[in-house]
């Protein structure tokens, strides 16, 4: 059954009984990513839209399926990396569907919003940044393979995706494919059914740049894993550029052979980490500006502060807020954003975590002073709870390694790492250091 098709008709019932701005809103992004007997399992792009389309429209979604499949009985909304195809295929505009499906034949091409231009950099991503651009520029011929991880809604397909855009706006006739190792592993398994196999390896061994998002699907598949394998070496033995994306380094990746991740580690390793409060206010004004919505510092400030974990989320945050601006004719503030948001920000008032609050608590718990703290003293009695420090920056607040060196009294970049590191490895086999973290949390945490 085609799940794609599914889901197309049920949006095309659900387009006409919603609001053309809520539909636009929430539902751009979804798609069937499984049918397991009464379940289907409907992929959402972010915590917001899964929220609201599962409280919203619930009811109104389960009707529409219900009549394409009749034996479906529950939906689970689950968050997806998004697969720009399934966007496309899924999401009909009212006049634009056909047109574009006369414009941009398989395989799926770019978005051609996401460039190096709207991609906003800061010191979590200023280094994949500065990787994707020289590869960009010099395909095949620098960094080559360019392998960029990171967690999920932190850029990468829009880094992918800006290669392979700025490329063709060099050379128009460079054949540039993006590809999600989804649609890779389908595409070979459809040939292999269709007996086209043949014409499925000339297909990707006549690519000038291969862009493959999210590679770690290729986990136990082995497969695929062998076909790639050979795709990849074609490709890269005739100094095709290849840039690859994972949620985690190569090694990292369970199920991938050693003979693949040892190839994608060939190159450059470039990672993206969770945007610090600086990028963050400074994703928010792009997209403001973007949008042509306006929205004072102060509300800025109070989004990039309480959404911290990823970008897309904040985008969500903000599409959320335009959307209700919308509906109700008024301009946004910082009560709007409060009362829009509310149910998403887990610990807004005192609750909520600064660097401040880091340092006063880490110091208090192990009985020094917050200057010893800052200082550059090496005795165990503040290196320890120094490194315990580091880590919760890193990992509560998801600062970056230089920027937790500038705010602990400018030390070097290499010490946060050793630090962070030795409580991340400490963390998993000693008892008591997880407890004293938990209890810190508690009290960071507390209201
Ligand atoms: P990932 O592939 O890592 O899950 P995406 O590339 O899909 O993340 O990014 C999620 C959303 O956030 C996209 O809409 C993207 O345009 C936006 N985004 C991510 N990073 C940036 C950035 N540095 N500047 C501007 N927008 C960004
Ligand atoms: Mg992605």
């Amino acid at each position: 059954m085609d799940l794609t098709k599914v889901w197309k008709a049920a949006l095309g019932e659900l387009e006409v009984i919603i609001s053309r701005a809520s539909f636009t809103t929430w539902f751009k992004g979804t798609y069937i990513l499984n049918l397991k007997e009464e379940e289907i399992i409907l992929a959402v792009p972010n915590a917001f839209s899964k929220k609201w389309i599962s409280e919203k429209y619930h009811g109104k979604i389960l009707l529409a399926l219900k009549k394409r499949l009749p034996l479906v009985k529950e939906i689970t909304y689950q968050v997806a990396p998004q697969d720009p195809l399934k966007i496309e295929l899924s999401f009909p505009s009212r006049s634009k569907s056909a047109e574009l499906k006369k414009e941009r034949p398989a395989p799926p091409s770019l978005k051609p919003e996401y460039t190096f231009d709207s991609f906003v950099v800061g010191k979590t991503n200023d280094f994949a940044y500065a990787t994707a651009k020289g590869v960009a520029g010099n395909p095949g011929k620098k960094h080559n393979p360019l392998f960029v991880y990171g967690g999920v809604g932190l850029g990468k397909t829009h880094l992918l995706q800006a290669i392979g855009n700025e490329i063709l706006t060099k050379e128009r006739l460079k054949k540039v494919v993006y590809v999600s190792c989804e649609t890779f592993t389908n595409d070979f398994i459809r040939a292999i059914q269709t007996g086209k196999t043949s014409q499925f390896k000339k297909n990707y061994r006549e690519i000038d740049v291969l862009l493959v998002d999210d590679v770690q699907f290729l986990a136990n598949k082995e497969g695929s894993q062998e076909e790639f394998f050979h795709t990849y070496n074609t490709l890269h033995q005739t100094n095709r550029q290849i840039v690859i994306t994972a949620d985690r380094t190569p090694k990292n990746i369970p199920g991938l052979e050693g003979r693949l991740s040892s190839r994608f580690s060939q190159g450059i390793v470039a990672d993206i980490q969770p945007p610090n409060f600086e990028t963050r206010v400074a994703i928010l004004k792009s997209k403001c500006q973007e949008k042509n919505f306006l929205l004072e510092e102060e509300t800025v400030n109070y989004i990039a502060k309480n959404i911290h974990s990823n970008i897309r989320e904040l985008e969500g945050a903000l599409a959320r807020i335009i959307a209700f601006c919308d509906l109700n004719k008024c301009p946004p503030s910082v009560e709007l954003a409060t009362k829009v948001l509310k149910d998403i920000i887990a610990t807004p008032g005192p609750g909520f975590l600064t660097i401040e609050k880091i340092l006063i608590e880490v110091s208090r718990f192990y009985h020094i002073n917050k200057d010893e703290l800052l200082g550059k003293k090496r005795n165990k009695e503040v290196v320890y709870p120094r490194q315990i420090a580091m880590y919760l920056l890193r990992h509560e607040l998801g600062f970056s390694y230089p920027l937790i060196a500038k705010e602990l009294g400018g030390k070097d970049h290499t010490t946060i790492i050793h630090g962070c590191k030795k409580i991340g490895k400490e963390i998993t086999k000693n008892q008591n250091l997880k407890e004293e973290l938990s209890s810190l949390k508690e009290q960071l945490y507390a209201i």
